[in-house]
C-alpha cells in the first residue's frame, strides 16, 4: 500500500532527512531531528505526494490517506498521553506546511488545533490557567477563520476581522497589550469571532477536532497556490509542482507563564557569519509572535545584547540557555551547516520545534564557508558549493560615505536606531505601501520601503525597493528574513517610528518624514538617517580598486580572496572582462580578469569631439573623404588601444570592429542638426537628408556589424590600423608580447568574414612592415545569428575564435528585438510560457543548443578553436554552467560580475564531478 503519512516522535522516526522531496524540508528534518535524540514534539507528515494528488483532482485525496492520517494520530496521542478531543486531557495540534525548497511565511499555518467549547475548559483546568487557555481559543479560532475560512484581508487597507474585534476589546477594557485581556474578556471574543465567521459565510465553527484537523489539512495544501507563493516561487525560480507537505505536530505552549517562552536561534550568526549563536525569544508567547513582529523579542545571550537592556535568555535561564546552545551545536555538526532552530520552552522544559539551513547574507554565506573549512567540517569544494554566486553581489554593494555620515550624526539627522537585519547603505525616497515601491520604482525612482511590518504579499514592492525599513519585528521577522535573502538592505523593529499609512506619513523623534522624502538606512548599523546620503563602495572594493584600504586590515576581504582562491583552483572555464577603456579593464583585472573577452570600440567614438570626426566619416559623400575623416579618428582610437593593453598586459585582449549601426551616431533633433550641420560646413537640409538616408525600420537587424565593415571596408582598415599600430608600439615602448584578438560581428556566412578577414591580414602586414616588429595575433567572429551557428565549420575556417554575442544571439534565435522585449516580457513571465528572462539567463534549450552545435562543428574544421561568450549571460551563474558544460574556453563579463562567474565557474566544475 502506498505510503502517505510518516510518523516521528519518541526518538524514532519513519522519515530521514534524505526525503526532503517527499517530506518536505521541515518534514525532512523533524523526521532527522528526532532520531537524533533531539526533544522533538512528536507529530507527522503527510507528504508532497498527497499535495500533487490533490491539485490532479481538484481537491480530492487518495482513498488511503483517511486511516493512515488516524493510525499516526493514535500514536502521537500515546506518546502525549493526551487524547484528540478529550475534554479533560486534550491533544492539541499545529499544522504547518512544508516544501521540499523553503519558503519562509508563505503559506498558511495553523496553530492549537482539537480545541472547542469543551477542551479549553479542560486545557484551562490542566494548566489552571483558563487566561492561558482561551488565549489559545482565540487564537487558533481567527488562524482558522483567516486561513481556512478565507477571511484573511486582501486589499491593502482591509483589515483583519479578528484583529478589529480583539483592538474592540482592548479599547472596551481600557488595555493597550493583549495579555492584559482577561479569561472572560477572551472566552468573549472567542464567542465574538464564531459570530463573526458565522455573519461572514453562514456556519458554525467546527467543534469536531477531526473535521477541523481535515479542514486545516486542505487550506495548507490550498496554501500552494495563494498569490504570495506563486510571486516567491517565481521571484525564487522554484518549479510550481513540488508540492507541499503537510506537518501535524503535537503542540508545546510558550505562552504558559512566566517561565514558558518561544523563540528562533541561529547558530552562526546569520548577518555577518560569526560563530556564535544568535537569535531571540519572547518570554510568554507563542512562536508567531517572533516571526510576526508584533512584540521585540529579547536577545539570546549577553553578546547580542547591545544597548536594547533587554535581559537575555543566558541570563535569564542558564541551564536551558546551556541545553539549547547543546543541541544547536549538535544540529550544526550533523548538517553540517549554520541552522535556523526554532524552540519553546514549556514550564522550563525545552523544545526543539524545527531546523533548516539558515537563511544568511552573502558576507555570512562566505565567512561561514571558510571557517567550517578551518573547523574541518566541510571541505573546500563544499565551501565553494555552499555560497551563492549572486550573494558575492552583496559584497560589492556600497557603504554610506563615513564622512556624510558624521556630519549627518553632528547635525542630529540619525533620528533613530533599529535592528540591522540586512547589511549595506540604502538611500531612496520613502513610500509606506509595496505596490507603490514598484510603481516608483518601475519609473526609475530609487525608494525606501517603509512599513509598520511587511507580509508575504510585500515581496514584490520589497523586490523593487533599495532598502526596506520596518517599526516593528525582529531579527527573524519576515521583512529580515525575505530582505537577507534577497540581499536588500534592512533595518527592522525601529520602534521609534510612528507610521500614518493614511496619511501617507512618519514621525520620528519629533521629526515628521513625508512620502516621496529622502532616508537612508544603514544596514549594517540599523541607524535610520533623514536625508540622502552618498554611499561608498564596500571593503572589498577599497582594497582592490580604490586601494585605499590595506588588505590585512580587512577581514572582509580576506574572506572573499581565499575563497576566490579555491575558485580558481578548480575552474576550468576562463573568465574574461567586457572592457571598453583602461579604467574598466584595470578593475576587472583587480577582480581577476584574464584577458578582455570583448572590447566593444563604438563606445570610444561617443568621448569628446571624437563624434564631429565620426559623423563626418558618416555623411562623407565619396571614399576618400571618408578616409580624411577616419584619419582624425585613427589616432584617437590607436592611443585607446594603446592604454588597454598596457593595463592588459600578455593577456589576450579581444577587439571587436564597429557595430552599431550608423545613424545611431548621428544627431536627432533640429537643433543639433543645425549645430553640427554649421561645424561641417554643410546645410542643415543636406544634413538632414543624410539622417533620414540612414534611418531604418529595423536598426537591430539593419545595417550593423560586419555589414558595415563590408560596405566600408575603410571602417575596419582605420580600426585594424589603429590595434597593430597600438600593438606594435606597446611591445617595443614596453617590451610587452600583447595578444589582440580581432572580432568580426555578427557573422552568418563565411565569405562574410572572408572579406573582413583580408582587410584585417593586409593592415596587420602592412603595420608590421613599417614597425618592423610583429605581434602574434588572431582573427576570429562572433556568433550572433543562427546560420552562424548551423554553418560553424564553414565560418570556423576562418576564424581561429569563436565568442557566442549571446544578446544577439538570443535576439536572433527567438525572433524578438532585444529593445522590444521589455513590453511583454512580464505577461510572459506571469503566464509561464517564459520561466525566466532569455535576455538575463541563457535559454539552453534554443540558444545553448545552438551554440552547442557551433562548438563541435567549429571543432570539425579547426581541432584547436578557442571558443568564448561575451553576451551578458557571460555573468550569470546558470549561464557560466552551461559554458562550462558545452566546454567554451572561457567566459567574458562585466567588471564588476567577474566574481561571480569565477564562483559560478568553480561551481560548474564541482557539479560535474560529483556527476
Ligand atoms: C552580443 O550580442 O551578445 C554582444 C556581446 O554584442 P552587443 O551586445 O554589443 O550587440
Ligand atoms: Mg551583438
Amino acid at each position: 500500500m502506498a505510503k502517505f503519512v510518516y510518523f516521528f516522535g519518541e526518538g524514532k522516526a519513519e522519515g530521514t532527512a534524505k526525503m526532503r522531496d517527499i517530506l518536505g524540508g521541515k518534514g525532512a528534518n523533524l523526521a532527522e531531528m528526532t532520531n537524533l535524540g533531539i526533544p522533538v514534539p512528536p507529530g507527522f507528515t503527510i507528504s508532497t505526494e498527497v499535495c500533487r494528488i490533490y491539485y490532479k483532482t481538484k481537491g480530492n485525496y487518495p482513498p488511503e490517506l483517511k486511516d493512515q492520517v488516524e493510525e499516526a494520530l493514535k500514536r502521537v496521542e500515546g506518546v502525549m498521553g493526551a487524547r484528540f478531543g478529550d475534554p479533560s486531557n486534550p491533544l492539541l495540534v499545529s499544522v504547518r506546511s512544508g516544501a521540499p525548497i523553503s519558503m519562509p511565511g508563505m503559506m498558511d499555518t495553523i496553530l492549537n488545533l482539537g480545541l472547542n467549547d469543551e477542551t479549553v475548559e479542560g486545557l484551562a483546568a490542566r494548566t489552571n490557567d483558563p487566561r492561558f487557555a482561551y488565549d489559545c481559543y482565540r487564537r487558533f479560532v481567527a488562524m482558522y477563520g483567516d486561513v481556512v475560512f478565507g477571511l484573511k484581508p486582501q486589499a491593502k487597507d482591509e483589515r483583519d476581522p479578528f484583529e478589529v474585534i480583539l483592538e474592540e476589546k482592548k479599547e472596551e477594557r481600557g488595555v493597550r497589550y493583549d495579555h492584559e485581556l482577561s479569561a472572560e474578556d477572551l472566552k468573549e471574543v472567542v464567542q465574538a469571532y464564531k459570530e463573526e465567521i458565522k455573519k461572514r459565510l453562514g456556519i458554525e465553527f467546527p467543534q469536531d477536532p477531526k473535521e477541523q484537523l481535515w479542514g486545516a489539512i486542505g487550506a495548507v495544501f490550498r496554501s500552494w497556490n495563494n498569490p504570495r507563493a506563486i510571486a516567491y516561487r517565481q521571484i525564487n525560480e522554484i518549479p510550481d509542482d513540488l508540492g507541499t507537505a503537510v506537518n501535524v505536530q503535537s503542540m508545546v505552549f510558550g505562552n504558559m507563564g512566566p517561565d514558558s517562552g518561544t523563540g528562533v536561534v541561529f547558530t552562526r550568526n546569520p548577518a555577518t557569519g560569526e560563530n556564535y549563536l544568535y537569535g531571540e525569544y519572547l518570554m510568554n508567547a507563542q512562536g508567531e509572535d517572533v516571526v510576526a513582529g508584533i512584540r521585540t523579542p529579547q536577545p539570546i545571550n549577553r553578546r547580542q545584547k547591545g544597548s536594547s537592556g533587554l535581559p537575555s535568555l543566558e541570563e535569564e535561564m542558564p541551564e536551558l540557555y546551556e541545553e539549547l546552545e547543546r543541541y544547536c551545536k549538535t544540529l550544526e555538526r550533523h548538517f553540517r551547516d549554520m541552522q535556523d532552530v526554532e524552540f519553546t520552552i514549556q514550564q522550563r522544559r525545552l523544545w526543539i520545534l524545527q531546523t533548516r539551513t539558515g537563511k544568511r547574507t552573502g558576507l555570512a554565506a562566505m565567512r561561514i564557508a571558510v571557517d567550517m573549512v578551518e573547523e574541518g567540517l566541510i571541505d573546500k569544494e563544499e565551501a565553494l558549493m555552499r555560497v551563492e554566486p549572486d550573494q558575492l553581489n552583496q559584497l560589492l554593494r556600497p557603504v554610506f560615505d563615513q564622512g556624510e555620515k558624521k556630519t549627518a550624526l553632528e547635525e542630529g539627522r540619525v533620528l533613530a536606531k533599529g535592528l540591522p537585519a540586512g547589511p549595506g547603505a540604502a538611500t531612496g525616497k520613502v513610500v509606506f505601501f509595496a505596490s507603490d515601491a514598484e510603481e516608483w520604482a518601475a519609473r526609475g525612482e530609487e525608494v525606501l520601503l517603509v512599513r509598520i511590518e511587511t507580509s508575504p504579499e510585500d515581496i514584490r514592492g520589497m523586490n523593487a525597493a533599495q532598502g526596506i525599513l520596518t517599526a516593528r519585528g525582529g531579527m527573524t521577522s519576515h521583512a529580515a528574513l525575505v530582505a537577507r535573502q534577497m540581499g536588500k538592505v534592512c533595518v527592522v523593529g525601529c520602534e521609534a517610528l510612528e507610521i500614518d499609512y493614511k496619511g501617507r506619513r512618519l514621525r520620528v523623534n519629533g521629526h515628521v518624514v513625508k512620502e516621496g522624502d529622502y532616508l537612508s538606512i544603514d544596514g549594517t548599523t540599523g541607524e535610520v538617517i533623514l536625508g540622502k546620503i552618498r554611499t561608498r563602495p564596500s571593503e572589498i572594493i577599497q582594497v582592490l580598486i580604490e586601494r585605499t584600504l590595506r588588505p590585512e586590515d580587512s577581514q572582509i576581504f580576506q574572506i572573499y580572496d581565499r575563497l576566490m582562491k579555491w575558485a580558481d583552483e578548480v575552474r576550468r572555464l576562463g573568465v574574461r572582462t567586457n572592457a571598453d577603456r583602461p579604467d574598466q579593464a584595470a578593475i576587472a583585472l583587480a577582480f581577476g580578469a584574464e584577458g578582455i573577452g570583448l572590447c566593444r570600440t563604438e563606445h570610444m567614438f561617443f568621448e569628446g569631439d571624437r563624434i564631429d570626426a565620426m559623423r563626418e566619416m558618416i555623411v562623407a559623400e565619396d571614399r576618400p573623404s571618408r578616409e580624411q575623416a577616419l584619419e582624425k579618428l585613427q589616432p584617437m582610437q590607436k592611443e585607446d588601444f594603446k592604454g588597454i593593453f598596457k593595463v592588459m598586459g600578455e593577456l589576450p585582449v579581444t577587439i571587436r570592429t564597429l557595430d552599431p549601426p550608423l545613424h545611431e551616431f548621428l544627431p536627432h533633433t533640429d537643433k543639433e542638426i543645425e549645430e553640427l550641420a554649421g561645424k561641417m560646413g554643410i546645410s542643415p537640409e543636406e544634413l538632414k537628408a543624410k539622417v533620414r538616408a540612414l534611418e531604418e525600420a529595423n536598426p537591430m537587424l539593419g545595417h550593423r556589424g560586419c555589414r558595415l565593415g563590408i560596405v566600408y571596408p575603410e571602417i575596419t582598415a582605420m580600426q585594424a590600423r589603429a590595434i597593430f599600430e597600438a600593438a606594435c608600439e606597446v611591445k617595443k615602448e614596453e617590451g610587452v608580447e600583447v595578444h589582440p584578438e580581432v572580432m568580426i560581428p555578427l557573422v552568418g556566412n563565411v565569405k562574410e568574414l572572408e572579406d573582413q578577414r583580408a582587410v584585417v591580414e593586409e593592415v596587420a602586414q602592412e603595420v608590421f612592415d613599417r614597425y618592423g616588429v610583429e605581434v602574434d595575433y588572431k582573427v576570429g567572429t562572433m556568433i550572433e545569428v543562427p546560420r552562424g551557428a548551423l554553418t560553424a565549420d564553414e565560418v570556423a575556417r576562418q576564424a581561429e575564435f569563436f565568442s557566442f554575442g549571446t544578446n544577439d544571439l538570443t535576439q536572433t534565435t527567438f525572433g524578438i528585438s532585444r529593445d522590444d522585449a521589455g513590453k511583454f516580457l512580464r505577461a510572459y513571465l506571469e503566464k509561464g510560457i517564459w520561466d525566466f528572462d532569455p535576455f538575463v539567463r541563457l535559454d539552453r534549450k534554443g540558444v545553448g543548443q545552438l551554440m552547442e552545435i557551433a562548438v563541435k562543428k567549429g571543432k570539425t574544421t579547426r581541432p584547436g578553436l578557442k571558443t568564448g561568450i561575451c553576451g551578458e549571460h557571460g555573468g550569470e551563474p546558470s549561464s557560466v554552467e552551461f559554458c562550462h558544460q558545452i566546454g567554451l574556453d572561457y567566459v567574458s563579463c562585466s567588471p564588476f560580475r567577474i566574481p561571480i562567474a569565477r564562483l559560478a565557474a568553480a561551481q560548474a566544475a564541482i557539479r560535474e564531478k560529483r556527476g
